[in-house]
């Protein structure tokens, strides 16, 4: 039985200030015993998110692929780990897009986070040309043939299903369409990993707010929602929190 996971990402959002929401997510997510919860923040903000709300697992929105060295500008997962993080999204389709990261890449990170002990949420999804063009099954099941790690098991390792196109714009697909990628996405991870595929999460992200959480989590193979704009506000969040409990 998975566990549901609702994680928020803000993204290049926040500052000090902004850590006062963090007070009712954490008092949301002590009320849901049966959700997990958890924030990825900005590296700035990894350090202070922890010592502020213990309970909940706070993560970095990347790292890079090496353990250290000459990589200017570059955050190391050892790092994000020291500073206090769980966990790390890998493959974010902003990264993608904006740094040009590769699956392959986000393989590379997410090994790199496994191996400091870190958690991982590695991102997928097409864009809306693929979309358009009837690929979505395709392109989503070849990012996860070259970003899982063949070692991916439930313990460390979940996977989000993020459409480009759904991001940041209010647009959704629709459950149907939502329910057949995740069950395309468990069975490519059956393939690859044999039966831990059953025990890793699949999170849907894209435009998920309180209003239409509900609905999405109830979908077939839907194991939690990985959540932007929503997740920088306690009150935004906590109804997506209380729609997976
Ligand atoms: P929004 O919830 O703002 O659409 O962002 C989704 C996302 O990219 C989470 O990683």
């Amino acid at each position: 039985m998975r566990r549901k996971l609702v994680a928020g990402n803000w993204k290049m959002n926040g500052t000090r200030a902004s850590l006062a929401e963090l007070d009712g997510i954490a008092a949301a997510a002590a009320a849901a015993p049966g959700v997990d919860v958890s924030v990825a923040v900005p590296f700035t903000l990894i350090d202070a998110a922890a010592a502020r709300v213990p309970a909940l697992a706070v993560g970095a929105e990347d790292v890079h692929e090496a353990d250290s060295g000459a990589h200017t500008g570059c955050v190391s997962a050892a790092m994000v780990k020291e500073a206090g993080a769980r966990f790390t999204i890998a493959g974010h389709s902003e990264r993608r897009a904006d740094q040009h990261e590769t699956s392959h890449d986000a393989w590379a990170k997410a090994a790199a986070a496994h191996r400091n002990g870190l958690d991982v949420i590695l991102c997928c999804g097409e864009t809306e040309a693929e979309r358009d063009a009837g690929r979505a099954e395709r392109v989503v099941q070849a990012q996860i043939e070259k970003s899982v790690p063949d070692n991916a098991t439930g313990d460390w390792f979940t996977l989000a299903y993020e459409p480009r196109w759904a991001i940041g714009t209010g647009r959704t697909p629709t459950l149907d369409e939502i329910a057949a990628i995740h069950a395309i996405a468990r069975a490519k991870l059956r393939h690859m990993v044999g039966d831990a595929a059953d025990g890793i999460r699949i999170l849907y992200g894209g435009s998920v707010v309180g209003s239409n959480a509900g609905a999405i989590l109830r979908c077939e193979n839907v194991d939690g929602a990985l959540v932007g704009g929503a997740s920088l506000t306690a009150a935004k969040f906590v109804p997506i929190i209380e729609a997976a409990a």
